[in-house]
């Protein structure tokens, strides 16, 4: 496998540029992280140097298409992986306050939760820490159209972060020392992946953990996020635990609120024990459930989600309710499957 461009090292792109004083090497590094400008950019590097650079180091993602939702302040990309060709997708979301990029970690998910147009489509391949950034600093280049910076990313795009951990590490060491994204803003999503979890509290930086929870009990949550007949809840509130006292760092509980399934009194009180059983509380995020073509159960509405959210504040519990991106153009949370067809298959909470 070729060596790309946002995969090599400091090291290998000055093994690139041999015979360069150094001073390149550190202009180039910081056109290509700090400024985020595409090779051709980098003019301060000659063109022969730069032509040498794409032939030595090609880049990994080829865009397909860019949709555009939310008067312009929501943009999916569509790539394919130049080796391989598998298509994934990164969402760049503009708010009156902050930017945000979601990022895939996997082209495509093994985890198999029903509700999700990912795990749907079904697991292709890892992706590298340069294909993980690279999908940063194009967004980054995007959004800087607009005088904006990206100060946000959330793993929550196509993939399980914590199947492909490592990768998942190099980007964030990418994005925070050589990009300058503070580590307080990337948060890394997880289906509940235990021994991926144990690793990240081991990690040295002050990111943020989110757990994709759905359901507080075994049987329930067996159905919607089948890897937790693997690492079942009261392991998956173990390994907070451990995570919590290595970082100190609240953790978020995602919830993606479907109609009569875990919308109900029962779940709320059952999720807010969970929560306050974390010491800081976990927060809750409340998503409404995105339709996806495999899963025929609505979110539940409004009013619910409001509802749901008084019940688990009555319990000292504090929880957000999220707002959605980018649904007509398949955008938001659980719609990722950058255009893959999906297996249909009837459930039991259908
Ligand atoms: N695999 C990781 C990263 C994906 S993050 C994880 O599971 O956390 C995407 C988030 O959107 C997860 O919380 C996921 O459970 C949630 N999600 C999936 N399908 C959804 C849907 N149809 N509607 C709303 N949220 C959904």
């Amino acid at each position: 496998m070729t060596l790309s461009l946002y995969d090599a090292s400091y090291q290998q792109l000055a093994d690139v540029l041999i015979g360069e004083p150094p001073y390149r090497v550190k202009q180039l590094w910081a056109g290509l992280y700090e400024q985020c400008k595409a090779l051709d950019d980098v003019t301060t590097l000659s063109a022969p140097l730069r032509t040498k650079l794409h032939e030595t180091l090609p880049t990994s993602l080829a865009l397909v298409r860019e949709s555009v939702s939310d008067k312009g302040d929501t943009i999916k990309f569509l790539w394919r992986l130049v080796d391989g060709n598998h298509p994934i997708e990164t969402v760049l979301m503009h708010y009156a306050d902050r930017v945000t990029v979601c990022v895939s970690t996997q082209a495509g998910c093994a985890m198999a939760c029903g509700f999700c147009a990912t795990g749907q489509a079904g697991f292709s391949r890892q992706l590298s820490v340069g294909e993980i950034v690279e999908q940063v600093v194009r967004a980054s280049r995007h959004a800087k159209q607009r005088q904006q910076r990206v100060a946000n990313i959330v793993f929550m795009g196509m993939g399980e972060p914590l199947a492909n951990e490592p990768a998942v590490w190099g980007a964030v060491e990418r994005l925070h020392g050589d990009m300058g994204i503070s580590a307080r803003h990337l948060t890394i999503s997880t289906v509940g992946i235990v021994p991926g979890i144990r690793t990240l509290a081991t990690r040295p930086l002050p990111v943020n953990l989110a757990v994709s929870l759905h359901a507080a009990r075994d049987d329930l949550r067996n159905d919607l996020v089948p890897i937790n007949k693997r690492y079942p809840i009261n392991e998956l509130m173990d390994v907070c635990r451990e995570y919590l006292r290595a970082k100190n760092r609240r953790i978020s509980f995602e919830w993606a609120l479907i109609d009569g399934v875990n919308d109900t009194a029962r779940d709320a009180t059952e999720l807010a024990k969970l929560a306050m059983s974390l010491k800081p509380t976990a927060h809750v995020n409340l998503i409404p459930l995105n339709p996806t073509p495999g899963f025929p159960t609505r979110g539940t509405d409004a009013a619910g989600v409001r509802r749901f959210a008084e019940r688990l504040k009555d319990r000292g519990v504090n929880a957000t309710i999220r707002r959605n991106r980018g649904t007509d153009i398949d955008a938001a949370c659980g719609q990722l499957a950058a255009g893959q067809p999906v297996v249909l298959t009837a459930r039991r909470h259908v």
